[in-house]
């Protein structure tokens, strides 16, 4: 009986190892590729996928390959690498406010690197720098500077993400008397 009891605890352990590896072969190019990323990864099979590609133009719309998350500069790197390597379509989302849907590649199958996440603000006060993460919103962004007494002149919209503005948003040219460098 006793050794009935082990031979099925080997069998139940050797079945999790065999299920374990079928998952590995069965695994797409791009998600082994993509496996040592912190962040979250999120693929159109997921069902939150599709509230997660919608923005401010809902007249058109794209399907990205996947929705990547990233946790740092590491993942950034990594997301570029397996673009490279499986020769994909890669593009960067800040706030995801481009019209023509270019955050989301403006076609499908684009590997969207989302910068949510990348999200820190440094304020050297005397060199009159701030170090902005571009996955931060203008309304954060407003925030944080006017307490150090500083402002960057960007229009009225706080969702609006700094990796686009930055790029060129609606070309507001920084004011002089606001960050020398930004
Ligand atoms: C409702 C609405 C209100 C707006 N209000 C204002 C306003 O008040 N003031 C203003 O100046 N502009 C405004 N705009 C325009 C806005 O500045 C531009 O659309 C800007 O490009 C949006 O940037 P985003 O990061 O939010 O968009 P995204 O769609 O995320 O990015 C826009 C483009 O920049 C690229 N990109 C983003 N981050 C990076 C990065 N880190 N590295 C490389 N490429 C990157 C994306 O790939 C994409 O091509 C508004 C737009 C909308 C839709």
């Amino acid at each position: 009986m006793k050794s009935m009891k082990k031979l099925n605890i080997i069998l139940f352990f050797l079945w999790c190892i065999l299920l374990i590896n079928l998952v590995k072969v069965n695994a797409s190019p791009l998600t082994s590729c993509l496996s040592s990323i912190k962040g979250q990864t999120v693929y159109p099979n997921n069902k939150t996928f599709p509230s997660l590609i919608l923005d401010e133009n809902l007249y058109v719309n794209y399907t990205p390959s996947v929705l990547i998350y990233a946790a740092n500069n590491q993942d950034v790197q990594t997301s570029i690498n397996c673009a490279t390597k499986l020769k994909m379509d890669i593009t960067a989302r800040s706030g995801g406010h481009s019209y023509e849907k270019y955050g989301l590649g403006g076609r499908n199958n684009v590997m969207v690197v989302d910068l949510t996440n990348i999200n820190e603000i440094t304020i050297d006060s005397k060199a009159k720098t701030a170090k902005i993460g571009a996955g931060n919103r203008l309304g954060v962004i407003y925030d944080k500077l006017s307490q150090a007494g500083f402002l960057i002149p960007a229009g009225t919209c706080p969702s609006v993400g700094i990796g686009g503005h930055a790029l060129g948003g609606v070309n507001i040219k920084l004011l002089n008397h606001s960050f020398s460098n930004i």
